[in-house]
């Protein structure tokens, strides 16, 4: 109940905060990566993530309950911004701000964890700050006892989401020894297990080795509106060119990200050169950026894709800010695709109805995918039911968010 709906008669000071959940502890853990794999510009042994518990005083079976997050998978752990800077400005905050379900508004904690700080330079705290805010959703959700897809409908999307949402998969990495026909495997496992769009990287290897993997790929996926090619922003500038005119033929589903995000001229000139469709967006890290993308880098609504971060560009309601701007631009929520396959990414793709999910099987260890057991249909997965997003039915995450609830 919000204190809105309490009556006209106010209650006593001490009285409001009564019925309130209070965050009574936040804790973060670092964690890094163990695998050998890389893209155009990035090795992923090298990259780690943090872990948050937000601990509530509403008791539910006889514990706490408490909401969970992690900072996805693509950036370093915010572990410095979390611990020094947002969680003192949470706990400073409670009794925090209400809100109609569930207790505390996430939307408004997140606003609490940004203050007092400039605008701009949005990166060095986009990511802790949408870690700590998905964190919130999972103990609101938990509280108010419905999934996260469905908090994030009613609160952003009319109570509307999508029962099933369309998953593609992001693979095809590159490898020590890793040949084409090893790529081709990878890339027919996938189809074998009921996907039917494929993302395998490129950009890392000579245009003409890129082009022998394409068409690897191509011979276990048949149509080219199947498979789509990441660049990862890491082509020179001198061969993004070469890039366009090799590929434009192939009519692939779409080139993702062929410059830096915040070249839009780049991006651009090569969007004129290409001419098929482009997907960019997954390093922006505020809804300015994704504004400005939307505005000024040539993407055309309907034909190329927006794909941010959920958690790097802020979280839940920094993506609600962002649908609500690029709206403005033309853009629907169809045209966007949440990066980093994992149950956040999966909750605000139904949530807020976008046009698909990205799904990460093997690339990130314990925090790629969905949960356990979810079964692939003709390239859709289905949400589930219980409450919040869901990281409690993946079992080797959970393995390591438990060690936080203990
Ligand atoms: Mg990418």
């Amino acid at each position: 109940m919000s204190l809105g709906s309490m009556g006209a008669a106010a209650p006593r000071s001490d009285e409001i905060w009564q019925n309130v959940p209070r965050i009574v502890e936040v804790r973060e853990k670092t964690v890094t990566f163990k695998v050998n794999i890389r893209n155009a510009v990035s090795s992923v042994s090298e990259l780690s993530a943090s872990i948050v518990a937000v601990v509530t005083d509403v008791v539910r079976n006889g514990k706490p309950v408490i909401g969970f997050a992690f900072s996805s998978t693509g950036r370093p752990a915010p572990t410095t911004q979390i611990r020094n800077r947002f969680i003192p400005r949470l706990m400073a905050a409670s009794p925090p701000p209400v809100l109609d379900m569930g207790g505390f508004d996430p939307e408004r904690l997140a606003d609490v964890m940004g203050t007092p700080e400039k605008p701009g330079g949005d990166a060095e705290r986009s990511v802790g700050i949408g870690t700590m805010e998905i964190a919130l959703w999972d103990a609101v959700a938990k509280i108010a006892d419905v999934p996260a897809y469905k908090l994030i409908a009613d609160r952003y999307a009319a109570g509307s989401y999508d029962q099933r949402v369309f998953c593609y998969v992001g693979c095809g990495w590159y490898g020590p020894g890793k040949t084409a026909a090893d790529l081709r495997d990878e890339v027919q496992s996938y189809l074998d297990r009921g996907f039917t769009l494929i993302k395998i990287k490129i950009g890392g290897a000579p245009v003409a080795e890129d082009v022998r993997r394409i068409e690897a790929a191509l011979s276990a996926v048949g149509d080219s509106s199947r498979l789509a090619v990441d660049a990862n922003c890491g082509i020179p500038a001198d061969q993004i060119g070469e890039y366009a005119r090799a590929l434009r033929g192939y009519q692939l589903r779409w080139f993702e990200e062929p410059a830096h995000p915040h070249d839009f001229k780049g991006i651009s000139a090569f969007i004129a050169e290409y001419g098929r469709a482009v997907a960019t967006g997954e390093n922006l890290c505020s809804a300015q950026d994704v504004l400005n993308l939307a505005r000024y880098a040539g993407l055309r609504p309907g034909i190329d894709v927006v794909q941010w971060n959920i958690t790097h560009n802020g979280g839940i309601a920094n993506a609600a800010r962002s649908l609500r701007l690029i709206a403005g631009e033309g853009w629907s929520a169809r045209s966007v695709v949440p990066h980093a396959g994992n149950q956040m990414s999966l909750n605000a793709a139904s949530g807020f109805r976008l046009g698909m999910c990205e799904y990460y099987f093997d690339a990130f260890g314990v925090f790629g995918g969905f949960v356990d057991g979810i079964e692939v249909e003709n390239g859709y997965v289905s949400v589930g039911d219980w409450p919040g997003f869901g990281f409690e039915r993946q079992a080797g995450l959970w393995a390591i968010m438990r060690e936080l609830a203990d």
